[in-house]
């Protein structure tokens, strides 16, 4: 570390004190290297299928130009590239905005009841095509958390999401909430490949994927996990997972209940 003090308490020329400001350059490093990595990969992401969509722009202008078959054929594929690019920066846009407030207690109040019955609602139109049924357990008698209601939807539709892409057609998944003593559970389960042990403490990275191919058929950016991470950062939730291969796996997030939120921001408060 000695190496790294570039700054010490020394009085300059006209006698005022030099601020010490001691790094942990290691850990700032490994922040840096992490953010370039983030860059890197964020970029080849975007350009992969922006050379496809220059490759087809091209053929449409030259050898493709009087020919309507392709033309529908190429039109169809571009269609899938853009939306690809565009689920991507969707997905880059919402981490960031969550990323900046993951420090700021959320003061909402949300119903964890209605909004699990809306999501699964809009993701049966997904669900139906690949045979999925999703099934939604929730008592009535639910407490709310304190929490924000749109980083909370995000986070729970990308896990159903991906049960859905993930689990084997003509199985269900099954959506549940109950209350605890320290909260609200919420599981997220199905019975598609599951995950092998060696991937799960690396899930929640940013474009980590167990099988890239499979991911981006299935229309994923690699960025579901980690959105949810950080919603549940900043919300003192937990995600856990337990999976077995071939059979399915399970997410369970728990949710702090108010009483622990509210007694659990004070001392953030006191600290600003
Ligand atoms: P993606 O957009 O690729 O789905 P995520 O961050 O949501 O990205 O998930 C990361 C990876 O974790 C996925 O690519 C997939 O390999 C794996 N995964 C996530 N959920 C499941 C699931 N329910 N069953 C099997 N694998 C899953």
């Amino acid at each position: 570390l000695a190496a790294h003090i570039k700054a010490l308490p020394r009085p300059t020329d006209d006698g005022s004190l030099v601020l010490v400001v001691l790094h942990d350059m290691t850990a700032l490093r490994r922040a840096e290297r992490m953010r370039a990595d983030f860059v890197a990969n964020a970029s080849h992401e975007l350009r992969t299928p922006l050379a496809s969509l220059v490759g087809f722009v091209e053929t449409l202008r030259g050898p493709a130009r009087d020919d309507a078959e392709a033309q529908d054929r190429f039109l169809a594929i571009m269609a899938e590239q853009t939306g690809r690019m565009r689920r991507l920066v969707e997905d880059l846009l919402s981490l960031s905005r969550i990323e900046q407030r993951e420090h700021e207690s959320p003061t909402g109040r949300v119903e964890v009841g209605p909004l699990l019955r809306g999501l699964v609602e809009m993701l049966e139109m997904k669900a139906r095509p690949r045979q999925v049924t999703l099934t939604l357990d929730v008592p009535p008698d639910l407490p709310t958390v304190i929490g924000d209601r749109d980083e909370l939807a995000m986070a729970f539709q990308n896990l159903i999401d991906n049960a859905v892409k993930y689990t084997r057609p003509g199985t269900s998944v099954r959506v549940g909430a109950s209350r605890q003593d320290d909260g609200v559970r919420l599981i997220v389960s199905d019975q598609g490949e599951g995950i092998a042990a060696e991937h799960l403490p690396r899930l929640t990275e940013r474009f980590y994927r167990v099988d890239t191919a499979r991911s981006r058929q299935m229309g994923g950016t690699g960025l579901g996990l980690a959105i949810v991470k950080h919603v549940l950062n900043r919300h003192r939730g937990r995600l856990t997972v337990e999976s077995a291969v071939g059979e399915g796996s399970t997410f369970t997030v728990l949710l702090p209940d108010n009483e622990f939120s509210t007694a659990s921001k004070e001392p953030a408060g006191v600290q600003k």
